[in-house]
């Protein structure tokens, strides 16, 4: 199914990490009618003015790509804010693509998604087979909630509305606040302060077992695209690198490429969350797409992007 490099593409969310990658993808292959907006002059918890903005721009095509998101910490502290702000976003778009005539959606989620602890590599069908982990829980359900969108209106309305699933991303325009962040962005922060102090140690949260599975944020903005291309109409789309690293190693690694090479200090008080997170992406290989970044050459380039962003240099 060709789709028209001319046609209006709205990408929400195109001032985070997801949506600025998935933006740049689009001009690359020579999208040229690419609809943005910042949160200044179109707020999407705003029924209406979402409604009114659909009205008028008549997307053909929309990435949703705007979500409250956190880490670990930013989860379990601000439940409600996480729940509440990513039903709205969801409701608002979704409801009000279907009724400006969008045929095509991408409804991005998270791989919180599926249950604590089934088995992994964790497949598309094992959501809601079992309970969730309960440090994101609300955000988890929010976007179940948004997964279910896009089944019934698909069902009901006839549309071709899918739903991608990311493991845990990492790249350019990340939030590296410690408080609120995920781990990948966390741990280069605090490597790279610690170098520039002359520190001894870096602090990981956490018992350092747990594993997680890390995808550059161009790799999903590469799948993104690639299933709105593709003849894909319905369902859940895992997107991952195929492989997991423990928290230990991943800090390691990143110790390594910044240069720091003091020692790591577990702060247990802080929690592990899920034990495995590794999603099985046989559906999209089978689609014939896979990943492209190793997680090294990933976190070399997100250092530069940071540095870049800091104004420092590397040496
Ligand atoms: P999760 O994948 O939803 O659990 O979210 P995170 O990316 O926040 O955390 C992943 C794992 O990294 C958890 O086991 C955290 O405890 C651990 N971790 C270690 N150090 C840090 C840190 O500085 N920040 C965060 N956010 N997580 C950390």
């Amino acid at each position: 199914q060709s789709i028209d490099r001319d046609a209006p593409i709205y990408v929400a969310g195109n001032r985070g990490m997801v949506g600025s990658a998935i933006v740049r993808r689009l001009h690359t292959l020579g999208y040229t009618n690419i609809v943005t907006r910042d949160r200044a002059s179109l707020d999407l918890l705003d029924q209406q003015a979402v409604r009114r903005f659909f009205r008028e721009e008549r997307p053909a095509c929309v990435f949703l790509a705007a979500a409250k998101v956190g880490g670990i910490y930013a989860n379990s502290t601000y439940p409600a804010d996480f729940i509440y702000n990513n039903l709205l976003i969801e409701t608002n778009v979704i409801h009000a693509a279907k009724e400006a005539g969008v045929d095509k959606l991408i409804f991005l989620g998270s791989s919180c998604i599926y249950p604590r602890d089934c088995p992994q590599p964790i497949r598309e069908e094992y959501l809601l087979t079992g309970p969730l982990e309960k440090t994101n829980e609300p955000y988890a359900i929010a976007k179940i909630a948004g997964i279910k969108l896009c089944e019934s209106y698909n069902r009901q309305y006839g549309t071709h509305y899918i739903s991608l699933m990311p493991t845990n991303l990492y790249g350019p325009n990340d939030n590296y606040d410690l408080q609120t962040s995920h781990v990948l962005p966390a741990l280069l922060r605090k490597a790279h302060e610690a170098k520039l102090r002359g520190d001894s140690k870096i602090v990981v949260w956490g018992s350092g077992t747990p594993r997680r599975e890390f995808l550059y944020v161009d790799d999903m903005a590469d799948a993104c695209v690639f299933l709105m291309e593709s003849g894909a109409t319905e369902g859940i789309f895992n997107i991952g690198a195929g492989e997991d690293v423990t928290i230990r190693e991943l800090a390691e690694l990143i110790m390594r490429t910044v240069g720091f090479e003091g020692d790591i200090v577990f702060d247990t008080s802080k929690p592990d969350g899920t034990p495995r997170k590794l999603l099985s992406v046989d559906r999209m290989h089978m689609l014939g797409w896979r990943a492209t970044t190793s997680l090294s050459d990933g976190i070399r380039r997100t250092h530069e992007s940071y540095l870049a962003a800091c104004g420092a240099t590397s040496s």
